[in-house]
């Protein structure tokens, strides 16, 4: 071999495929970047799966704030452990595994307290540091959780954001056995909402979008399918609650028409949750909207480490899944994650692409 073919085949060894957001409001681009090196509480996994989510088109127009580019997008993440730092000792190298997306810093009082979404110096996979759009991911060790066997890549990844947001939400929004739920927007995290509703053993369980695969989905779910082109959600809602309204809505959505409807469709003593990204501003009646009823509407930011092993008992135990044709893969491949960051901004009939670099 000539001096020229080793030296690009070590160097090839140090560096590792990533797609990667380089200037706002751009498309990502391919990219080779030198393998991250590992700190003694560090280690790295190779990816084998990272969802494609709502938040990555946000970054990538430049809605959310990002503060230093290039970064690497991809925050729900599954893989291998290819190496471990010399203090990290729960996890092995051939470990499978799921990464927790916030890194932060366990010392201050939010992290104290439980609430590390709100930690002073929180960082975020895929938006603060590099994330999974890439062969290979550094974390610290603590932001891994075991992957069952029996619970696949691509479902463990966008479990990483979809269900455990959308479990964070149900809880924020108090759902006790046997209340009924309104779920407008049907993705990733409303699929998994729907599901984790059930599994709390909630009553009827509205899901609310214009997507008539989605709909049939929700259906198959043992949802009930509210189709919002035939006519007023809510109307829909509280003729089906014989004018009672949900005890419960998550709105998944993000635009100003569906956070008005998530509050208007509300029982008495309900509760809103608002989960999607908007820049958009709402405006309510307070009195028949609000303080007639009791209503509460209440913000959902993220979700913790804590609630992750909840999702892997779940889904382990059969009541979160991501069957056959949920889920569409695609390469790890500027070109690809462009065309389905494209179409996270309108409705498809699929929950969630997920990236596998492999394939
Ligand atoms: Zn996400
Ligand atoms: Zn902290």
């Amino acid at each position: 071999m000539d001096i020229e073919s080793w030296t690009f085949r070590v160097e090839r060894l140090l560096s590792m495929k990533a797609v990667r957001l380089m200037q706002l409001g751009k498309p990502l681009q391919d990219a080779e970047v030198a393998i991250p090196a590992l700190g003694p509480s560090d280690l790295l996994v190779r990816v084998a799966a990272c969802g494609i989510c709502h938040s990555d088109a946000h970054y990538r127009a430049g809605i959310s704030s990002i503060d230093s580019l290039p970064v690497t997008p991809g925050h729900e993440v599954a893989g291998r452990v290819e190496a471990v730092g010399e203090e990290v000792t729960h996890v092995s190298p051939g470990d499978r595994v799921c990464i927790h997306y916030l890194v932060s810093c366990g010392a201050c009082d939010f992290c104290l307290r439980g609430n590390e979404q709100f930690c002073t110096k929180v960082q975020m996979i895929g938006k603060h540091r590099d994330g999974g759009y890439a062969e290979f991911i550094a974390v610290p060790g603590r932001n891994v959780i075991a992957l069952p066997d029996e619970i696949s890549f691509e479902q463990g990844a966008i479990m990483m954001c979809s269900s455990a947001t959308a479990l964070h939400a149900l809880k924020k929004a108090r759902l006790k056995s046997g209340e009924s739920v309104a779920i407008f927007g049907f993705g990733g995290l409303g699929y998994s909402a729907l599901q984790l509703a059930r599994a709390f053993d909630c009553g009827e369980g509205y899901v609310v979008d214009v997507n008539s695969a989605k709909l049939l989905r929700a259906a198959a779910l043992g949802g009930v399918p509210i189709d919002a082109n035939a006519g007023d959600p809510v109307q829909q809602i509280l003729h089906a609650t014989s004018g009672k309204g949900v005890d419960v809505a998550i709105e998944l959505v993000g635009s100003a028409p569906t956070m008005q409807q998530a509050v208007r469709c509300l029982a008495v003593q309900g509760r809103a949750a608002m989960v999607a990204l908007s820049r958009e501003s709402v405006s309510l009646l307070p009195y028949p909207g609000l303080i007639n009823k009791e209503a509460e509407v209440i913000g959902v930011s993220d979700h913790l480490a804590s609630e992750l092993p909840v999702l892997m008992d779940l889904a382990c135990g059969g009541k979160l899944c991501f069957p056959e044709g949920t889920l569409r893969p695609v390469s790890l491949n500027a070109t690809q994650i462009n065309a389905a960051l494209d179409a996270v901004e309108k409705s498809t009939d699929h929950i969630r692409t997920v990236v596998v670099p492999r394939s």
